[in-house]
């Protein structure tokens, strides 16, 4: 069967051989694709011209042919987060949790960031297959400020390499403030995600071009990253920046005056650059996308235009790990486990690599710099999703979204079963680690000592017997797993039965509690 009958046969769940466009479109935004997602074009050109039709399966075929390998993702919930609506609910919960704190304090060096209202409040998941959510104020507009930073270093890093860049700035985290009036012990930034460094990689970008052309390639750049989404350029932001900019002038004439520059650099121009890369407006819902952009390797999962190496991301990542939440990053690092980079306007870019970006906005700030609700709402998603950096190293009762509900058990039913059916005692030992049931059957009713009986694998009968796994379970036919070892003429199987019952009617109680 081609892909586009098993979608139409799945979405035509009653088989009256026709399926409307609604149920059609349905399927697609539960799973979190927008039919405004780039990947749907030509089906939502067909939609606007011919509005919602019942469609046969011959129409259906034509009306999905350029959208059919993502329509059967989506059916056989081979995306990133299976039950996308399920796990909607869930942010949306936290999204109203997070709502509730109101502390924190507007940036005010600038007068246009001190006007937002405190209450402002998006959040935004774009996963790497393209799935999306956003709620509240997840659509509007704000000045990307210090997030600007992860894409100007990437930018640096695609044109010039990593060495080259690193000649010019550090990557370890400066233990200082954003601004601090400081550099390194070789008279450099420290790294990337400050703003000493954040003007290096200002200074490093396509310095062949006008000052035109080099704002029109940031602003393409950032189209490619959030899947064509138009930012604007905030001419008044910019102006307040330049106005109240002592500070940044003040670490330019500092790095030049330590040669931390390339030769020629005008740090004038420079620093007008990194005012207008903090001066592009997006909203959360576009710096989601960017952010999943980073998570996807540097491919845009929603057109998927490669914009950057997969090197590139691998690094940027690493240094919004180690520096990217201010003074905040260490402890950040640890309790989140996320690479991230926040910024004065309030917002909080996160990255879950091979997964999802996320973009909080609110805009209120705690001492360090970092959005407070961002920060918390963070802390929330972590509390209960196991997407900490190093979750998979410890059991925990944290949901996996990527997994389809009880995937895990039934992972491990089999896995026992098969490593049973194999003769392989370590693997069934790794599974009792994980807090596994050697009981478990499978539909069939067959156990994991079924298969080591029927299959003869004396040391895995041994095994499962000494962890006193239940000797007469019986499978859909009746058999037991003795009854297997007989039918297959496992005499050896036969014997370790007989001689365990010999044994335990020797063997005192006393003694069988103390073993
Ligand atoms: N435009 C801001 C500044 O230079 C960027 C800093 C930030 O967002 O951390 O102070």
């Amino acid at each position: 069967m081609t892909n586009s009958k098993s979608v139409f046969r799945s979405i035509d769940a009653k088989g009256s051989g026709k399926v409307s466009v609604e149920a059609l479109v349905h399927n697609l935004e539960s799973s979190g694709i927008a039919l405004s997602d780039p990947r749907l074009q030509s089906l939502r050109l067909r939609i606007a011209k011919e509005g919602s039709a019942s469609l046969s399966s011959e129409e259906f075929e034509e009306w999905i042919s350029h959208s059919s390998s993502l329509l059967t993702r989506v059916v056989k919930s081979e995306l990133v987060i299976p039950r996308f609506d399920e796990f909607a609910k869930e942010i949306e919960s936290l999204f109203n949790h997070t709502r509730g704190i109101e502390s924190g304090a507007v940036a005010n060096y600038i007068p246009h960031l001190a006007r937002v209202p405190e209450n402002k409040f998006g959040v935004a998941i774009s996963t790497i297959d393209g799935q999306h959510l956003s709620f509240g104020d997840a659509e509007e507009g704000f000045t990307l400020q210090s997030s600007c930073k992860p894409i100007l270093y990437c930018a640096a890093l695609e044109e010039l390499g990593e060495k080259t860049v690193h000649s010019h700035v550090g990557r370890e985290p400066s233990g200082f403030s954003f601004n601090e009036l400081t550099l390194n012990k070789q008279g450099l930034p420290h790294n990337p995600m400050i703003n000493a460094g954040a003007i290096m990689t200002s200074a490093l970008i396509k310095r062949s071009l006008s000052t035109a052309d080099r704002l029109d390639y940031l602003t393409s750049l950032i189209e490619s990253l959030s899947g064509g989404r138009p930012c604007h350029f905030n001419n008044a932001v910019w102006h307040s920046e330049r106005e109240s900019a002592d500070r940044n002038f003040a670490l330019a004439h500092l790095m030049r005056e330590q040669g931390a520059f390339p030769d020629g650099v005008d740090i004038n121009a420079t620093l007008d650059y990194f005012f207008s890369a903090c001066s592009v407006e997006v909203d959360a819902s576009a710096l989601a996308i960017v952010a999943a952009t980073l998570a996807n390797g540097g491919i845009c999962p929603q057109t998927g235009e490669r914009v950057f190496a997969a090197e590139t991301t691998k690094h940027c990542l690493s240094m919004m790990h180690s520096c990217g939440m201010y003074n905040y990053s260490g402890e950040f690092a640890f309790t989140v486990g996320i690479p991230a980079k926040s910024s004065v306007s309030g917002v909080v870019l996160a990255v879950i690599p091979n997964v999802m970006g996320i973009a909080v906005w609110s805009p209120p700030l705690d001492s360090c710099g970092n959005s407070v609700r961002g920060v918390e709402f963070l802390k929330q998603l972590i509390g209960r999703f196991n997407f900490h950096n190093y979750d998979s190293l410890v059991e925990s009762q944290k949901k996996d979204p990527r997994r389809l509900p009880h995937a895990r058990e039934t992972d491990h039913i089999y896995q026992a079963i098969y490593a049973a059916s194999i003769g392989d005692v370590s693997e069934l030992k790794r599974l009792v680690a994980y807090g596994h049931n050697l009981n478990s059957a499978d539909y069939d009713g067959r156990t994991p000592l079924h298969l080591a009986c029927a299959e003869g694998h004396a040391e895995a009968v041994q095994y499962l017997l000494d962890q006193q796994v239940d000797t007469t379970p019986k499978d859909r036919w009746g058999n037991t797993p003795l009854a297997d070892a007989k039918r297959h003429d496992r005499f050896g199987i036969e014997e370790i039965f007989k001689l365990r019952k010999r044994c335990s009617r020797q063997v005192p109680q006393s003694n069988v509690r103390a073993a």
